[in-house]
């Protein structure tokens, strides 16, 4: 339905026009003053120093005690937010004081760089969900895994806990580098061009919880992947790493910068380097205090990096990095091949040391607890010991022989984890949404589990026609949490008008984007607004009329 866009090339890459002269409130430019109270707070201390308030005076005063500075601001490098307030329509969403929308509880955010857990802190997870967070579980888009309900006075214990096992929760949100995606067939798969595990590593054992990387002017985002199946979605990441082979240089990485959806979404750009794996972390280094230094921090909706590569250009860009400093220069390197089949590893798969890995879906990423502790248990009955999440709110057990595949399989689908899930279940993707989230508009996770099973009775005919994956990512607000612009149908959450005159939770419809192949946006489509409890109805009329009309092959996007 839309035109492909090509994935931007270095050459492509035009420098914007001309900014206006005044500053941005970039910090190598000399504009250093705090420029708006996220800054500010920033500057006034260190937010990293905020887990040591935590321990030491809120868990165990209690949550009145808590600095509304730290609490609306520094909490968040420590993976903590409020919860939204149960009962406050997101019609008010945007209008009401900060304190009206906080709950007196938190989510909690734990950090899985590389999406990479053991089977013990899978159980540990799910055991601190049971224990402190009411059973609650998402696993993120971001390969986190993310409970609710959490006191601030037990948080000392669920550090404690976490890291007894290697987990940890810094910067899990804030203006600081966030998780690091990474693939989870790392090692494992027959095809890989790299394993970009010990990169992973590095950066985090080096550089996270760093103080002099964790004021960045915005969140900043990092993928790394040796797949073929571009499987941490670089094209949507402030900083990527994409696994290619160089023809003199062998296996390493090609480099993209200020990826970035939310609004004005942006793909990542080649800087037409190349990486070898072992100089990863140097260069993720260079790019972070580059953004540190040259981001743009006056207002909040231009700091992303995205918005610097735009202006400067994949050139300038990588000229600065070279000669500010790298001091020296990177290599030449070729584009990697644009993968067309699927991402999201679902199903059975063999290893290449001839075992197999098996890939289960939940419903939009929803599981609890004690979900993730019986899986935990299910994967180490097989003979399992490690896991991994996905950027599709997926779950992978891997090692597992040949002879107990289908045993690990029926117990995961008694769970509720699927590894042949409907086309429908296996395409839905949904933020956190009103239930949790205090910027949201409209309720998604339900809304997504129901509109699966809607889904699977209404479409039940033609499923087996679904041969081309139709993608549908529910979001509850603009930010795009899901990438709403990204899928065949986002769902962008707003009130809309239900005809009679009142404005009921809806959504704005984004049609035909697409990565890889299809990389572009959505568009977002004059009328084409739909209100929650008509989503069924809607979607069922666009498959089946895409069906109907589509050319042999021609996917959704197309
Ligand atoms: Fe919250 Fe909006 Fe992100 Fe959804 S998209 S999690 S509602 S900020």
């Amino acid at each position: 339905m839309v035109p492909p866009t090509e994935a931007p090339s270095r050459t492509e890459n035009r420098p914007a026009r001309k900014r206006k002269t005044r500053g941005e409130g970039q910090w190598a430019l000399g504009y250093r003053e705090p420029l708006n109270a996220n800054e500010r707070s920033k500057k006034d201390d260190n937010p990293l120093n905020v887990r040591q308030r935590i321990e030491t005076i809120y868990a165990h005063r209690g949550f009145d005690s808590i600095d509304p500075a730290d609490l609306r601001g520094r909490f968040r490098w420590m993976g903590l937010y409020t919860q939204r307030a149960p009962g406050i329509p997101g019609a008010r969403t945007g209008t009401i004081e900060p304190e009206e929308l906080d709950d007196r509880y938190f989510m909690l955010r734990v950090r899985v760089d590389g999406g990479a857990l053991t089977t013990e802190q899978l159980r540990t997870i799910g055991e601190i969900s049971q224990t402190y967070a009411r059973d609650t579980a998402d696993i993120t888009d971001r390969q986190n895994v993310q409970l609710h309900w959490v006191r601030i006075e037990d948080m000392p214990t669920i550090w404690q806990k976490l890291e007894a096992v290697g987990l940890y929760t810094t910067e899990a949100c804030g203006d600081c580098p966030r998780v690091i995606l990474g693939s989870p067939v790392a090692g494992i798969a027959a095809d890989e061009i790299v394993d970009g595990t010990p990169a992973i590593r590095e950066i985090a054992e080096k550089y996270i919880g760093d103080q002099s990387l964790s004021n960045l002017p915005r969140k900043y985002k990092t993928a790394i992947s040796g797949s073929p199946r571009w499987d941490t979605v670089p094209e949507t990441n402030d900083i990527s790493f994409v696994g290619v082979e160089h023809p003199e240089h062998g296996p390493g990485f090609d480099l993209w910068v200020g990826g970035g959806l939310s609004t004005n979404p942006k793909l990542a750009v080649r800087l037409g380097a190349w990486v070898p794996l072992e100089e990863v972390a140097e260069v993720w280094n260079a790019v972070t205090q580059l953004f540190r230094d040259y981001g743009y921090r006056r207002l909040r909706n231009r700091a992303r990096l995205k918005f610097l590569v735009a202006d400067w250009g994949a050139e300038k860009f990588r000229d600065v990095l070279e000669n500010e400093y790298l001091g020296r220069k990177l290599l030449d390197g070729p584009a990697p091949e644009t993968p067309t089949g699927p991402r999201d590893h679902l199903g059975v798969h063999p290893q290449r040391d001839g075992n197999f890995y098996v890939g289960v879906k939940s419903a939009a990423g929803r599981v609890s607890g004690s979900t993730l502790v019986e899986a935990a248990k299910a994967a180490e009955r097989v003979g399992s010991r490690r896991v991994r999440t996905t950027v599709e709110q997926n779950l992978l057990v891997l090692d597992v022989p040949e002879s107990e595949v289908d045993t690990l399989v029926s117990d995961l689908a008694k769970l509720g984890l699927s590894a042949d899930p409907s086309p429908w279940r296996r395409h839905v993707m949904a933020c956190t949404g009103i239930e949790f989230c205090k910027l949201a508009i409209v309720e998604t996770k339900q809304r997504a589990i129901d509109l699966i099973e809607d889904l699977e009775r209404r479409l039940a005919d033609i499923q087996g026609d679904v041969d081309n994956p139709v993608t549908i990512n529910l979001n509850g607000c603009p930010n795009a949490c899901a990438r709403t612009q990204v899928a065949d149908i986002g769902l962008k959450g707003q009130m809309v008008p239900d005809g009679e005159g009142n404005q009921v939770e809806g959504f704005q419809v984004h049609l035909g984007g697409g990565l890889g192949q299809d990389a572009g946006f959505g568009r977002k489509i004059r009328g084409h607004k739909v209100i929650s409890a008509e989503l069924g109805d809607y979607v069922e009329r666009l498959v089946r009329r895409y069906l109907d009309q589509r050319e042999a092959g021609e996917r959704f996007a197309q």
